[in-house]
C-alpha cells in the first residue's frame, strides 16, 4: 500500500528519526508489536486525548499506549499522586513493604470477585507468566492451555497460535499450536495446548481429554479486548474446569478497568480461580499483579508452614513453597498513580460516561458507513472497539479472517495521515479525556478518509 520509504512528506522527521534508532535498537523499536510499516511514528508530547509526533502533526489518540491510558495523557490527578509520593516519602522506592502495597491490595480484593490476595509484577507479562506457574505448583501438574488468538504476553509459553496463519493452524475446533516466533521448539508446542474460543464443545473434548496434564486453562475474557466471550460459554468453561481440576485463569490485562471496576469477571458473575492484571492498574506506569483464591496464593507465602507448624499439623507442611521475586514489585510511585487512576474510575458517573463516549463514537461510525454503503460493524464491550469490514458475527479469530483487511488498512493510513492515530488494523481504545469535539472530528477524519480511499 506505502509505495513510498516513508510514510509522507508530513513524517519526515519521523522518518529521520525512525533511521537513527534503527542503528542502535533493532527495528527503531523497542516492542516488535510498536512496528509498522514504513516506520513508526516518533512522538514527543502528549496531553489528554492528544499526542504530538517529531514533525509537530497531531492525532487524537485511540491506541492510548495500547489501552492502558484509561484517563488520557498526564491526568492531573496521577501527576499530583506521584509528585506527592516522592516528596512526601523521600524516595522513589523503599525495597521493603510499605503501605500503599496493603491499600492496593485491599482495593483489588474488594473490587474483583475471584481475589482474595494480591502479588505484585512489573508487568502484564509477568503477570500471567506468575499467573501459571502458581497453577502449575498448585495442581502439580505441567501444561497450560490457551484459546487460539488470545495474547497473554511474549514469553514461549504464550507465544503461540496468537496470530496464526490458517493453514497452519488445523481444524477449527481442534486447532494447532502455531508458533509466533523463531526460537520457538517442539517441546514449547507441546506444552502448550490450543483450544478454540467461544466454542464449548470443542474446548470440553479438549479439556476432557487432557486433564491428567493440564494445570490451567488461561483467556481473555474479551479476546483482543473486543471480542466477548459468550456467556453461555464463560459459564461451561468454569463449570468444566472445576470439574476436571483445572485451573481458570483470566488475563484481565486489558479488561480489568476497562469494561468496570472490577474487570469482567464482575460483569460475568464468574469467579476464576487466579486473574492477571496490568495497564490501566499502573496509571501509565509498568505493572502487573495476581490475585487469587486465598488457597492458591498461599502456597508463595514464605512464612507459610509457620501457621500450620504452631497448630500441630507437622505432616500438612509442604515444603515447596513457590518462588516469586522482583526488585521492583509493588513500585510506590506506580501504585500511587494506580489508585489515582482507580479512584477517578470510581467517582461517580465517570465509567458510564466513559462506556456512552465509546458507544456513541461507535453508532456514529456505523452510521457513516452505512451512509457510504459500506459493509462495516465495530465489535466490542466497554471502552475498547475495533472496526471490522464484514457482516459476519465475530465470535474468535477465525471470524476475522473473512473481514476485508486490505480496506481496512487502506484507510488506517490515510486516517494517520488525517489525525487519527492508532496503530494500523489495531483496536480503538477510549480515555475520560477524549471530548465531543474529538468524536465529532473523528467521524469527519473518517469521512474524509472514505472519500480519498474509494475515490
Ligand atoms: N495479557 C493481555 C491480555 C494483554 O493485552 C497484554 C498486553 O497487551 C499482556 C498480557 C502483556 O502485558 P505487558 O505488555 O504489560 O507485558
Amino acid at each position: 500500500i506505502m509505495q513510498s520509504e516513508h510514510m509522507s512528506d508530513k513524517t519526515r522527521v519521523s522518518y529521520e528519526a525512525y533511521q537513527q534508532a534503527k542503528e542502535v535498537i533493532p527495528g527503531g523499536v523497542t516492542a516488535n508489536i510498536k512496528y509498522f510499516d514504513p516506520h513508526p511514528i516518533v512522538m514527543k508530547e502528549a496531553h489528554g486525548s492528544r499526542l504530538i509526533d517529531v514533525d509537530g502533526n497531531k492525532y487524537i489518540d485511540y491506541l492510548l499506549c495500547y489501552g492502558a491510558l484509561v484517563l488520557g495523557h498526564g491526568h492531573t490527578a496521577v501527576k499530583e499522586a506521584v509528585n506527592e509520593q516522592i516528596n512526601q516519602t523521600g524516595t522513589f522506592i523503599f525495597g521493603s513493604p510499605h503501605n500503599l502495597e496493603y491499600e492496593m491490595a485491599r482495593k483489588l480484593v474488594d473490587l474483583f470477585p475471584g481475589i482474595d490476595m494480591v502479588r505484585y509484577t512489573n508487568s502484564g507479562l509477568e503477570a500471567t507468566l506468575l499467573s501459571i506457574r502458581l497453577a502449575k505448583a498448585y495442581t502439580g501438574k505441567r501444561k497450560v492451555a490457551k484459546f487460539e488468538g488470545h495474547y497473554h504476553g511474549g514469553y514461549d509459553e504464550m507465544l503461540i497460535s496468537v496470530n496464526p496463519d490458517l493453514d497452519e493452524a488445523g481444524e477449527a475446533s481442534t486447532p494447532n499450536a502455531v508458533p509466533e516466533s523463531s526460537g520457538l521448539g517442539k517441546e514449547d508446542l507441546d506444552n502448550t495446548i490450543i483450544l478454540p474460543f467461544n466454542d464449548l464443545e470443542g474446548t470440553r473434548r479438549i479439556l476432557t481429554e487432557r486433564q491428567d496434564e493440564l494445570s490451567a486453562v488461561i483467556l481473555e475474557p474479551i479476546q483482543s479486548g473486543f471480542i466477548p466471550a459468550d456467556e453461555s460459554f464463560m459459564k461451561g468453561l468454569r463449570e468444566i474446569t472445576e470439574e476436571l481440576g483445572i485451573l481458570l485463569i483470566f488475563d484481565e490485562v486489558k479488561t480489568g478497568f476497562r469494561l468496570t471496576v472490577g474487570g469482567a469477571q464482575s460483569l460475568y458473575n464468574i469467579e476464576p480461580d487466579i486473574t492477571s492484571l496490568g495497564k490501566v492498574l499502573g496509571g501509565g506506569f509498568p505493572v502487573g499483579a495476581v490475585g487469587g483464591k486465598k488457597e492458591v496464593m498461599n502456597i508463595m507465602a514464605p512464612d507459610r508452614g509457620k501457621d500450620i507448624l504452631t497448630a500441630g499439623v507437622k505432616d500438612d507442611v509442604k515444603d515447596d513453597i513457590m518462588f516469586h521475586s522482583g526488585t521492583y514489585n509493588g513500585h510506590p510511585v506506580v501504585l500511587a498513580a494506580g489508585l489515582a487512576t482507580i479512584q477517578e474510575l470510581e467517582k461517580p458517573n465517570v465509567m458510564q460516561n466513559l462506556l456512552e463516549k465509546t458507544n456513541l463514537l461507535r453508532q456514529q461510525l456505523e452510521l457513516l458507513y452505512k451512509n457510504y454503503s459500506i459493509t462495516m460493524q465495530t465489535v466490542g464491550m466497554g471502552s475498547i472497539f475495533n472496526i471490522i469490514f464484514t457482516d459476519y458475527e465475530i465470535k474468535n479469530y477465525r471470524d476475522l479472517n473473512h473481514a476485508n483487511m486490505e480496506l481496512r488498512k487502506q484507510l488506517d493510513y490515510e486516517l494517520l495521515n488525517q489525525g487519527i492515530y492508532t496503530k494500523p488494523m489495531n483496536r480503538y481504545s477510549m480515555s475520560i479525556a477524549h471530548t465531543d469535539e474529538d468524536i465529532q472530528q473523528t467521524v469527519q477524519a473518517h469521512e474524509r478518509a472514505i472519500k480519498l480511499v474509494l475515490g
